[in-house]
């Protein structure tokens, strides 16, 4: 579907654009009043791109009737039936979650994460904010999609806002960083690493998507199988943990293909060794 044409008006061109690479994707939405919602939400905050994830409805009058005006936004919509799909462009993906700590992916404020996302957007890659379920949140296999997690830090006894107020508090944060106007997080542990390395010697080729490290992930899976890394304990903690140093590292394409060969090499040696000891 098309790209809405409603994104930040008022902003400077440059800012508009940058705008356009970042995209909300709702995942498993039960609601479609809060469909319509969000699409308010974004466009308030003059953002344009909703991606849907395998909704439980689609959008209906209720979610027009929410929409208010926003109805170019819902209307250009995209529908995917899975996370990945949505987010394999994408450069940099930030998974909102309501209960803090849950995950052992770094989290961030909202004000953390913005101008993160700006950055990264700002770079030339397309970035995801992702917010899950009404009911569920986002399931922990869908989180591990997520280079980072975004808590807006509320009331600890009672943290979980509507889906499209917390879609409301991040696009608001995002149009702050979008606007220049957020200042760097204090003390925040953030590296920066969303930006192209700018300050590195070496010329960077293009930096690796989220389908790019997918595909790492599930050589690496195979290869540490192979190898027989786990002996006997559950492959799930070490993968978590060994996404999370990849996703910190920023890749680029040519160091995804670097780390791939490194992995066929082992493969091809273990087999070998299997044949040896057959
Ligand atoms: N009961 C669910 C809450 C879902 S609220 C749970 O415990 O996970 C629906 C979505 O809104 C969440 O998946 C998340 O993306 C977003 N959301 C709600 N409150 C949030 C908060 N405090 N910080 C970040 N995201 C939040």
């Amino acid at each position: 579907m098309t790209i809405a044409s409603a994104s930040a008006p008022d902003l400077p061109a440059a800012d508009a654009a940058t705008g356009h690479r970042l995209r909300v994707v709702l995942v498993g939405t039960q609601h479609p009043g809060n469909i319509g919602s969000a699409a308010r939400a974004l466009k308030t905050m003059g953002l344009a791109r909703l991606v849907l994830v395998a909704p439980e409805k689609a959008p209906n009058a209720e979610s027009s009737a929410l929409a208010a005006g926003a109805d170019d936004v819902l209307q250009a919509a995209e529908v995917h039936a899975t996370l990945a799909d949505a987010v394999a462009d994408c450069r940099l993906v930030l998974g909102c979650t309501a209960r803090s700590r849950r995950v052992s992916l770094e989290e961030l404020s909202p004000r953390a994460a913005a101008p993160r996302a700006v950055a990264a957007a700002a770079a030339g890659g397309e970035v995801a904010l992702v917010f899950g379920r009404e009911r569920t949140g986002l399931d922990n296999d869908e989180l591990q999609l997520c280079h980072a997690a975004i808590h807006i830090p509320a009331n600890p006894d009672y943290s979980s806002l509507n889906l499209a107020a917390a879609v409301q508090v991040v696009a608001y944060e995002v149009r702050l960083a979008l606007m220049g106007d957020a200042a760097p997080p204090a003390g925040s542990s953030d590296r920066g690493h969303a930006t192209v390395s700018a300050d590195t010697a070496d010329p960077r080729d293009e930096p690796a998507t989220h389908a790019h490290l997918e595909g790492l992930f599930a050589q690496l899976a195979d290869t540490l199988d192979e190898i027989d890394f786990h002996k006997g304990r559950a492959p799930e903690s070490a993968m978590r943990k060994l996404r999370r140093v990849f996703l910190r590292a920023d890749l680029d394409v040519r160091e995804v293909r670097l780390l791939r060969g490194v992995l066929a090499d082992a493969q091809r040696m273990a087999r070998m060794a299997g044949h040896d000891g057959a």
